[in-house]
């Protein structure tokens, strides 16, 4: 894997009273953070000396968040999120590490443009970024890419996501060829034959608007065929974005056999249903879509018993032009980076999730299961830390976000929960709502 150079000059600094949370090492309780030389230098009780103070009063400060779905959009559509935007984005939502994924114009099928990506995110210098590979050639499903390779320059998991790896057979050796190294398969989970031309959630609403289904069995079913060939092929196994009551009885299942297949789901997913797009509302289309509240409260105890491992936004940036065109034309997608946080801090309030866990499920838990260093306030580790007010009440305007797209379904709620500063490398990035580029 490249290493990050350090770009920036940085100060040595102290982020003082604040309530430590690091899972990764089992801390929660109020201590002061000591980061020297852009690294953790460590966590417990400090005088403050000559270097500058956070001050944290009030703040959870814990890993910087890893974000492991989300779509940049370089190279190729620019007009909709770059990776300068997307850092800015990601930082704004107390975010340092994002993994981006393939489905970029040129796709990421081939060394030169993961590494391209790579470059240009370390110029930036604001947010970690790492490329998740393509698992087929321009992503048609038909023929691996050079797996071995493409890792070789940066990539740290294959997917082909925006798309499924339909063909059975390709998604065996995908699973296999992945794991004689370790590598993960991410699959976005949809049977094209079962959701062509699908627009919404099958059910109640596709029919009260009367545009057509994406019914959940499109999931269910991808995901009982790669269970099957996970097993066969010991191999890892990742579902993107999970999103019905059915899939994740599947996952729950797959695990409890002691079967590596792990899942992620994405806060619209345990937020929102179905119901955001009565009233035809482009800003709540997606892929999975919004589904019913019984899927939405499966998802949420697949989250509160840990058969689902990660949330990750699926930040799916798009232009207006995009989305203002009627339901049925408009994208699939929504910005995510910015509201991850807030929107899934009420996992703690509802008590599903102890604040902890929450953390584990936004930082060390991406981490470990793609094997990056990040996620930790370990001692030595590179000082990427997230600081955020839990109570902060604030109104969420699309126009004041990072991100250079708005199509965002939470356009002008109240949010709980704010990210004060965000810290990567040693280096203060995001602060008080200003980014220090
Ligand atoms: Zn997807």
């Amino acid at each position: 894997m490249p290493a990050y150079p350090v770009v920036k000059c940085m100060a040595d600094f102290l982020i003082k009273g604040g309530h430590v949370i690091d899972p990764a090492n089992g801390i929660d309780r109020s201590a002061d953070v000591l980061v020297k030389h852009g690294s953790i230098a460590g966590v417990g009780k400090f005088k403050a000396g000559t270097e500058k103070t956070i001050d944290a009063r009030g703040c959870i400060v814990c890993p910087g968040l890893v974000d492991m779905h989300v779509h940049l959009r370089e190279p190729g559509q620019e007009w909709k999120e770059d990776i300068e935007s997307g850092s800015r984005a990601a930082v704004a939502g107390g975010v340092t590490t994002m993994c981006c994924m393939p489905n970029t114009q040129p796709c990421l099928d081939h060394a030169g443009v993961i590494r391209q990506v790579i470059e240009r995110a370390n110029q930036i210098g604001l947010c970690n970024v790492h490329p998740v590979g393509a698992v087929t050639r321009n992503l048609d499903g038909k023929e691996l890419t050079e797996m071995r390779e493409l890792a070789g320059d940066g990539a740290v998991a294959f997917s082909d996501d925006g798309m499924p790896v339909w063909h059975g057979g390709v998604m065996r050796k995908a699973l296999e060829y992945a794991s004689s190294f370790g590598y993960l398969v991410i699959q976005h989970a949809e049977d094209l034959q079962l959701t062509e031309g699908g627009c919404v959630n099958e059910g109640w609403v596709s029919t009260q608007l009367g545009v057509a289904g994406i019914p959940s069995e499109g999931e269910d079913a991808m995901i009982s065929r790669d269970i099957m060939l996970t097993q066969l092929a010991d191999a890892r196994y990742h579902v993107a974005h999970i999103s019905t009551r059915g899939s994740v009885a599947l996952v729950r299942q797959a695990r409890g056999q002691g079967l590596k297949v792990s899942a992620e789901a994405a806060p619209h997913h345990f937020a929102l249903t179905e119901d955001e797009v009565l009233g035809f509302n482009a800003d709540a289309k997606m892929n999975p879509p919004l589904r019913t509240e019984e899927d939405r409260q499966a998802v949420i105890e697949g989250l509160r018993d840990g058969t689902i491992e990660v949330i990750a936004t699926d930040h799916a940036p798009h232009h207006e032009d995009d989305k203002r065109c009627g339901l049925s034309c408009a994208a699939f997608g929504i910005v995510g980076l910015e509201t991850m946080l807030p929107v899934s801090l009420g996992l703690v309030k509802q008590s599903v999730l102890s604040m902890p866990e929450l953390i584990a499920k936004m930082a060390c838990n991406p981490a470990r299961l793609l094997n990056l260093d990040a996620g930790t306030l370990s001692e030595g580790a590179a000082a990427d830390i997230c600081i955020f007010d839990p109570e902060a009440t604030w109104r969420l305007d699309r126009n004041k976000l990072q991100s250079r797209s708005k199509n965002t379904p939470w356009h002008g709620r109240e949010m709980t929960g704010k990210v004060t500063h965000t810290v990567k490398g040693g280096r203060v990035v995001f602060e008080h709502g200003n980014i220090h580029a």
